[in-house]
């Protein structure tokens, strides 16, 4: 079950968000990061810690250099980011990024309470998690190692995926972790030539996902070329797509916990 931090540990963490999807390739990690960033541009410390320990993808998608491995006593050092964010991965411990990570039940569990607890986090105000993703027993095991706050959930259009959506913010409601809100990723693509906007899903069902799960819908994030190219070429904070993305989840979670 959910474990407090030691009394006696440098780690001071405020609020743990979790960020969620149904299944896998919606653009959950890609949210994890933006969602930390936004947090950051608020004037919040912040860290990421990688928690998809099977299909760990942060480093690649934030354009992380290779980790070199350092400790200080008996703490494992976060890399530390240009942007000042706070990341740990458990691609940074195997020695290529391909090499299949097959951990169950205990050793996962154990696995993320030693990134939780063991990892020099320091004083944060937000450690944002990317999950596992689905209801599959790796997310569960996440679920009950942590004590998180809530969930951010990344939903598409697509009616398959609210579905799945639906069910893991029912299985979160179950170990009593709320939903903050939700993001639709991958809402519409603006043809760079005529400026046109298209929903190549059809018609998004998110608001009314929201409404149905007692959550909100915080914001539609087109399929852009930034964010396509952001595990080579890095995050292009200044594109007016990211700015705004940056803008709403901000606010809205730093009225959350306000
Ligand atoms: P997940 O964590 O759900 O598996 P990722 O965040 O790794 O998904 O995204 C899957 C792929 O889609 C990545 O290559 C990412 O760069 C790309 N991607 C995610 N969101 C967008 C978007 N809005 N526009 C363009 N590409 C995107």
């Amino acid at each position: 079950m959910n474990q407090p931090e030691k009394q006696d540990s440098p780690n001071k963490i405020k609020h743990l968000i979790g960020v969620m999807s149904g299944k896998g390739g919606v653009g959950k990690s890609t949210v994890t990061y933006l969602t930390a960033l936004a947090l950051k541009q608020k004037g919040y410390k912040v860290g990421i810690l990688d928690a998809d320990i099977t299909g760990a993808s942060i480093p690649r998608i934030m354009h992380l250099p290779k980790y070199e491995m350092k400790v200080a006593g008996d703490f494992i050092c976060p890399v530390e980011t240009g942007q000042e964010l706070k990341v740990m991965s458990i691609s940074f411990l195997v020695d290529n990024e391909e090499q299949p990570v097959i951990w169950r039940g205990p050793l996962l569990s154990k696995a993320i309470q030693q990134f939780w607890g063991e990892v020099l986090w320091g004083q944060l105000d937000f450690l944002v998690i990317d999950m596992p993703p689905g209801t599959s027993d790796v997310a569960i095991t996440v679920m009950q190692s942590l004590p998180l706050n809530g969930f951010v959930y990344v939903t598409t259009p697509q009616d398959l995926v609210s579905v799945v959506v639906a069910r893991s913010i029912q299985m979160a409601d179950l170990l009593k972790i709320p939903a903050l809100g939700l993001v639709e990723n991958m809402s519409y693509f603006i043809c760079p030539h005529c400026g046109q906007a298209t929903n190549f899903y059809g018609q998004s069902k998110t608001e009314q996902l929201a409404k149905q799960s007692g959550t909100e819908l915080i914001v539609q994030i087109p399929v852009s070329i930034e964010l396509a190219r952001m595990p080579s070429e890095g995050l292009k904070t200044e594109s007016p797509v990211v700015a705004e993305v940056l803008d709403k989840l901000g606010k809205f979670l730093s009225q959350k916990f306000k």
